[in-house]
């Protein structure tokens, strides 16, 4: 029985494979000309520091070898009881994933920290493009020697509408911390932070490492504003928390780790198909005590970044789960 599958994320990717596995015909529904989703522009990941070729590609080559009919470049845009609504016409389907994922926070909505106004101010989606394309240097192609992360941009901010944690972003900052440690060995490098949320397995590892073994430094306090200094160098200001100080500081690159915002598509699916969404506009699925994986409508189910924050291997997890949640259902029809 055919199944829609929105996105082709490592979400959809997997959750394809694993429908197809179980006997179903699944079709990955894409709008971009390449699958894979926001994969495609990082780096290396947490908390192996894993090539993100080591992952993608062997779910890219299953889809393959599988024979999984892919519609590339092709924007869903409402989900009916009988199938999906697209650019380019309907699809049929007897029940539908929904895997349209995240999107990255603007950080020029914060301002104060002069993204996109300062030269060398950068967002963590920059930093890991950079990495990709072999070379990460200030505007001016020189070396950073002082280098600033700070944390929660656009999460845990009332003033931006994006109320929750993004999860991710206190383990991508070490992640990258350590990272520029091997690509400028002498640099200075610092972490601002609220509150180090560490919670998966081997996350409080990576922490500690970072602070011992790269010798990165950690500094509780949030950055209130950025300022360029002659030089390309940005002054930023912040409080200490911990010993009760402001500070100030000059460094030559400030890395902004944005969050993670509810995809734009989510608003189609709560319009078009009256799905739920939460406080902070991820889709709210059926019943959290039973996993993520099942909406308000029967024939129409989630998986991935769509219902929140997650890592690869969770947005993997419920990619395996929700394909059993679809065949069940079928087989009852
Ligand atoms: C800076 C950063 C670094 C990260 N690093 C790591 C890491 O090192 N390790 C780790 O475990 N996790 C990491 N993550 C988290 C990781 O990116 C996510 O877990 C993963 O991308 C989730 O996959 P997904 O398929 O749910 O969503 P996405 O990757 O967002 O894929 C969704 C897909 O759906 C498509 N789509 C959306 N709407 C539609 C529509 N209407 N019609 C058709 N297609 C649509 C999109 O084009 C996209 O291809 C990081 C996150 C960030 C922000
Ligand atoms: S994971 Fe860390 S950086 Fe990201 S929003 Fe939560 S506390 Fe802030």
């Amino acid at each position: 029985m055919k199944v829609t599958v929105i996105g082709g994320g490592v979400a959809g990717i997997q959750t394809a494979l694993a429908l197809k596995g179980l006997g179903l015909k699944p079709v990955i529904i894409e709008k971009e000309d390449t699958l894979g989703g926001k994969l495609r522009g990082w780096h290396k990941l947490f908390p192996t520091m894993t090539p993100v070729g080591e992952v993608l590609e062997p779910l890219l080559r299953e889809l393959r070898e599988q024979n999984i009919p892919i519609m590339a470049s092709t924007e869903v845009l409402g989900i009916e009881t009988d199938g999906v609504i697209t650019s380019h016409g309907k699809v049929e389907s007897r029940a539908t994933v929904v895997c349209s994922g995240f999107d990255l926070f603007d950080a020029t909505l914060k301002e104060e920290y002069g993204y996109g106004i300062y030269d060398n101010v950068i967002t963590s989606a920059d930093l890991e493009r950079m990495m990709n394309n072999g070379k990460v240097a200030l505007v001016d192609g020189t070396q950073p020697r002082r280098i600033a992360f700070l944390h929660c941009v656009g999460s845990r901010d009332e003033k931006v509408q994006q109320r929750h944690c993004s999860k991710v972003c206190c383990v991508t900052g070490v992640k990258q911390a350590i990272e520029m440690r091997r690509w400028f060995p002498q640099s200075e490098i610092y972490n601002f932070y609220m509150d180090i949320r560490m919670f998966g397995s081997g996350y409080e590892e990576m922490y500690r490492s970072a602070q011992q073994e790269h010798g990165i430094q950690f500094i509780r306090g949030r950055i209130s504003e950025a300022a360029p200094v002659p030089g390309g160098k940005v002054q930023i200001k912040a409080e200490d928390t911990l010993i009760g100080r402001p500070l100030k500081m000059t460094v030559d690159m400030l890395i902004l780790l944005i969050g993670m915002t509810a995809g734009c598509s989510n608003s189609h699916w709560a319009e078009c198909a009256g799905l739920e969404q939460s406080d902070s506009h991820f889709m709210r699925p059926l019943n959290v005590f039973e996993g993520n994986v099942r909406s308000a409508l029967p024939n129409v189910f989630y998986a991935g970044t769509v219902t929140a924050p997650k890592t690869i291997g969770e947005s993997l997890n419920e990619a395996n789960a929700v394909a059993f949640r679809v065949a069940e259902y079928l087989k009852g029809l």
